[in-house]
């Protein structure tokens, strides 16, 4: 079966690799729809991103659903056929965190085409992949696409776990990429009053707009665009900081009210933060990292119409053609997610 292999920045190939069998408590399956996401798009751009670099052949991806194939021993609740998306995340179950069900956070995560371990943990762009059924969320109903989007919702399920209430709220987004743009989605369903979102790009400002966020304005055409939210110690509630950009963050806090929530969800290194204004105003800085149970809440969400994450995926693409899916996924005029189908 052919994989898509990441050897180095700019270099990756279609691979064969051995077709994998399914074991007790296991499903083969055949893949459908693969998400590319940022942490892919650092390892294809530049061989991975700060400490974390490629130091073997990595099979990228984890945005990922297929359908069943066959079926291992014991495994129940799983049809042939079937599409399921898969979830990447794979703890332990025996660590401290995860006995504390605090799953991401385990310390022998095997989360899919992740190379901060060493061996790396090999992702899932492969015509079949073996999951363990616990894994599989049954996407009955969804397109392969849709089922494949439940990684990065899961990603904004749990931040907005992280924020707290949102009913009633106003949220400021910073960075409208896929997860920016689900966090507009996720705002909205929870009951925000308000959702206004920045980027430096029209293409993702308007999609923003096309989903429904109330306001967005072009950081980049016009730098103080939030200026008018900081009267009366600043306007919003809880900011979603998708961007992992410094300035982002830190042109922000003028226009948060005391007491405001910052969900740091963007992984872009280390920054500089307004430490004095933040603490003047009662801040609370939040990080949020991955999901784990917010995955199965993520299916259930897209299948029974809670929200529809349909036009972020603006382009799908057959995976011999993975290279130029990588290019054009890394080009934020005109890609939101790009999806590769096997
Ligand atoms: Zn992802
Ligand atoms: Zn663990």
């Amino acid at each position: 079966m052919k994989t898509i292999v990441a050897h180095a920045a700019k270099d990756l190939r279609i691979e064969a690799r051995e077709m994998p069998e399914p074991g007790p408590d296991q499903v083969l399956i055949r893949m459908a729809a693969g998400g590319i996401c940022g942490s892919d798009l650092h390892y294809y751009n530049h061989g991975g991103f700060g400490p974390i670099q490629l130091k073997e052949p990595m099979i990228l991806g984890h945005e990922v659903s297929g359908h069943v194939a066959a079926i291992g021993e014991n495994v129940t609740g799983l049809k042939e056929g079937q599409l399921v998306a898969i979830s990447p995340s794979r703890p332990c179950g025996t660590c401290e965190y995860c006995l504390e069900g605090k799953q991401n956070h385990c310390l022998n995560m095997r989360f899919y085409g992740s190379a901060m371990p060493f061996p790396h943990i090999q992702g899932a762009f492969c015509e079949y992949l073996v999951a363990d059924a616990a894994q599989c969320a049954i996407a009955d109903g969804l397109s392969a696409g849709e089922a494949a989007m439940a990684e990065p919702l899961s990603v904004v399920l749990h931040a907005a776990r992280q924020a707290g209430d949102l009913m009633g709220k106003r949220v400021l987004v910073t960075g409208c990429g896929p997860i920016g743009l689900l966090a507009v989605l996720v705002a909205r369903y929870a009951g925000a009053a308000q959702v206004v979102a920045t980027d430096i790009m029209a293409f993702t400002l308007g999609m923003a707009r096309k989903i429904g966020a109330d306001l967005t304005l072009n950081v980049a055409d016009a730098p103080d665009g939030l200026d008018e939210f900081a009267a009366d110690k600043g306007h919003f509630d809880v900011l979603f900081e998708c961007s992992g950009v410094a300035a982002a963050l830190s042109s922000a806090v003028p226009v948060l009210r005391p007491g405001a929530t910052i969900v740091q969800l963007g992984l872009g290194g280390d920054m500089t933060l307004p430490m004095q204004a933040m603490t003047a105003k009662e801040i609370t800085l939040q990080g949020s990292f991955r999901f784990h149970s917010e995955f199965f809440t993520a299916v259930e969400m897209m299948r029974t119409g809670r929200l529809s994450v349909d036009p972020l995926i603006t382009h799908t693409i057959p995976m011999a053609n993975a290279v130029s899916a990588f290019d054009l996924a890394s080009d934020r005029n005109q890609a939101i997610k790009v999806q590769l189908a096997f």
